[in-house]
């Protein structure tokens, strides 16, 4: 059975991401794949949220509490900024981030996640990732800027070297509605 988005965004994760990894979420939202991280990196790995919008910092955190996840830190500033709130040595263990593009459900849609913040997020995690790590956008695009994100983002992905990074594609292409894809990155031996 071919997975949903969601199902395979999950799958990749729990294939690269090992035990005791630091990991990212670059856009906590209303803190599912927060949650989901913590549980996958287990208590001696780390999550480090960020959002730019307290509501979702709310949010991240009372689910975070309500399932007494202590592992994970959320971080009111752009996921571009992550290398200023990280200590070193839980960047030497960092395995994988994941990015969900878009507005925060239920919420201003004019807030929007942007390629340029985005695309320096992503390098920076690039440049830091252990070898076999992941990162992975679920790409959100039938809003209002939406699609130029996704443009500059593909764009980018097209550029990244072979020799040094498998780069996935991943979605339904008869789905009606810009249904959201997959892009996942990850760092070869
Ligand atoms: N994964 C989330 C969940 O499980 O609910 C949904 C994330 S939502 C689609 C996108 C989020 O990205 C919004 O909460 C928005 O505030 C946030 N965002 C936008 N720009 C950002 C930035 N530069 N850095 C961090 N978060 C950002």
């Amino acid at each position: 059975m071919l997975k949903g988005i969601l199902n395979f965004t999950h799958h990749l994760l729990e294939e690269s991401v090992d035990k005791g990894d630091t990991v990212i979420d670059a856009t906590c939202g209303n803190g599912h794949d927060t949650l989901f991280l913590t549980k996958l990196v287990g208590e001696n790995g780390h999550v480090f949220g960020f959002d730019i919008q307290d509501q979702a910092i709310t949010n991240t955190k009372n689910r975070l509490a309500l399932n007494k996840s202590n592992n994970a830190t959320i971080i009111k500033d752009s996921h571009s900024n992550f290398i200023h709130h990280m200590p070193v040595d839980k960047l030497t263990r960092l395995g994988g981030a994941i990015f969900n593009l878009g507005y925060l459900p239920g919420s201003d849609k004019s807030v929007i996640t942007r390629s340029e913040s985005t695309i320096l997020a992503v390098e920076g995690i690039l440049s830091h990732m252990k070898q076999n790590g992941i990162v992975v956008l679920v790409v959100y695009h039938g809003h209002e800027g939406g699609e130029t994100e996704k443009e500059q983002l593909v764009r980018y992905m097209h550029l990244l070297d072979q020799k040094l990074f498998h780069v996935l594609y991943y979605g339904f292409i008869n789905q009606k509605n810009d249904p959201p894809f997959i892009l996942a990155i990850q760092k070869r031996n």
